[in-house]
């Protein structure tokens, strides 16, 4: 349904989500309005999950026009919208104001619902077998770019409950518990935003999310690993490492030759020293490149006694990439290596390939797609 709009149009609005309680605070006084009101539209915008102002409860009648005149609650606009055939796994292309796109994957599990986030619209380092990657950069999120990613989704599975439409075929959570920022981009490269973002999810008054239900995933910017080990909220740390030795790992993730694995570790360490946390290593299992059963070894040998886990994740293929996922009998074979080791390792397998929901994945297909279309015409 469209609203009856009388205020300006959306691309000129300001991202609501941008604002933390402070900024709130004072944009209510210039509208001579008190710090208790802005902490009730702070509680309708994230406890009540309101779209509109004009749905929070209980404010001064002219007050949700004169925010909506400079503020809005959707600064995403919804484009594409893929759920999998057995509905576990939704994702969304949405569309920025200033036209960049971005997605964001939702996965139903038994006793949690997760959202995978992005934190910037493409991203800058380079790597050859992520969607992303090969897009190229775009630009930074803002703090409230990222929020209103979960805040969209926070929405759309509270209007599935209050309209008794279950989104998925067996009972399943009915709110985001978990948030991993492993959408589009490096979070370490848009470190403040993405912590401006994990602050407003964490707060109290406000979405409070616990800071252990999130994840933030890095390719291995150590400046970024080194900042999060003194951070207060206790936010888990995930590091795509893909590869056990530099010459390798210089392939796959380019930015290995600026933070080389020696320093890479060593940052984890002091992480982990710091903070006495368990860190995550990905490493997404490519046929030939990167499974051999002497790179496990490695591996196993550089990670050995950590307080650390590996996830496997046979490579989601992307449409134009030679890489290809390794076979499930290889991936079981690596991980029999490292769990002889004793190094913690799971299989995780991607959710949703059939809607393309790996990093990037639909906005390619969709790029690609749109390309065909034009050399058509
Ligand atoms: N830039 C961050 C977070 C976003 S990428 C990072 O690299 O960690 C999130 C995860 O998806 C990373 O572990 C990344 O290596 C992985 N990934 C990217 N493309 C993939 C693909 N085609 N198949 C499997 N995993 C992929
Ligand atoms: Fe960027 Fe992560 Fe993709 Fe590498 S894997 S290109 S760091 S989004």
């Amino acid at each position: 349904m469209r609203r009856k709009e009388n205020q300006q149009p959306r691309e000129t609005l300001h991202n609501a989500f941008d604002l933390d309680l402070e900024a709130l605070i004072a944009e209510l006084g210039r509208l001579d309005e008190k710090p208790f009101r802005a902490r009730q539209v702070w509680r309708g915008m994230y406890r009540q999950l309101a779209a509109d102002f004009r749905e929070i409860h209980n404010l001064p009648r002219s007050l949700p026009a004169l925010l909506s005149a400079h503020f809005t609650l959707q600064p995403l606009r919804p484009i594409v919208t893929e759920a999998s055939a057995d509905r576990l796994t939704r994702k969304v292309l949405f569309a920025l104001p200033d036209g960049a796109t971005i997605e964001a994957v939702l996965m139903f599990y038994e006793k949690r619902c997760t959202l995978c986030v992005s934190t910037q619209a493409g991203c800058a380092m380079g790597c050859p077998f992520c969607a992303t990657g090969l897009g190229g950069f775009v630009r930074d999120l803002t703090p409230g770019e990222i929020v209103a990613q979960v805040l969209y989704f926070a929405r759309w599975l509270r209007r599935s409950q209050w309209d008794g439409i279950q989104p998925t075929p067996m009972p399943r959570p009915t709110r985001v518990t978990n948030i991993v920022f492993m959408g589009m981009g490096e979070p370490f490269a848009n470190y403040d935003a993405v912590w401006a973002a994990i602050r407003r999810l964490t707060d109290k008054a406000g979405f409070n999310l616990g800071a252990r239900r999130m994840t933030v995933s890095t390719v291995g910017l150590v400046p970024g690993i080194l900042r999060m080990a003194v951070e207060p909220l206790q936010v888990n740390l995930a590091i795509s490492l893909h590869a056990p030795n530099d010459s390798l790992r210089d392939r796959l993730v380019p930015i290995n030759r600026r933070y080389p694995l020696a320093e890479l570790i060593a940052a984890v360490r002091q992480y982990i020293a710091t903070t006495n946390r368990r860190v995550t290593f990905e490493y997404a299992m490519m046929r030939t490149i990167n499974d051999s059963l002497l790179l496990a070894e490695e591996l196993a040998v550089l990670l050995r006694g950590m307080l650390a886990h590996v996830n496997l994740i046979p490579l989601n293929p992307v449409a134009g990439s030679p890489y290809q996922p390794s076979s499930m009998k290889q991936v079981r074979a690596f991980t029999a290596v490292l769990r002889r080791h004793g190094v913690s390792t799971t299989v995780r397998l991607r959710r949703g390939i059939e809607i393309g929901a790996g990093c990037g994945q639909l906005k390619r297909q969709h790029a690609l797609q749109f390309n065909v279309q034009q050399k058509e015409v």
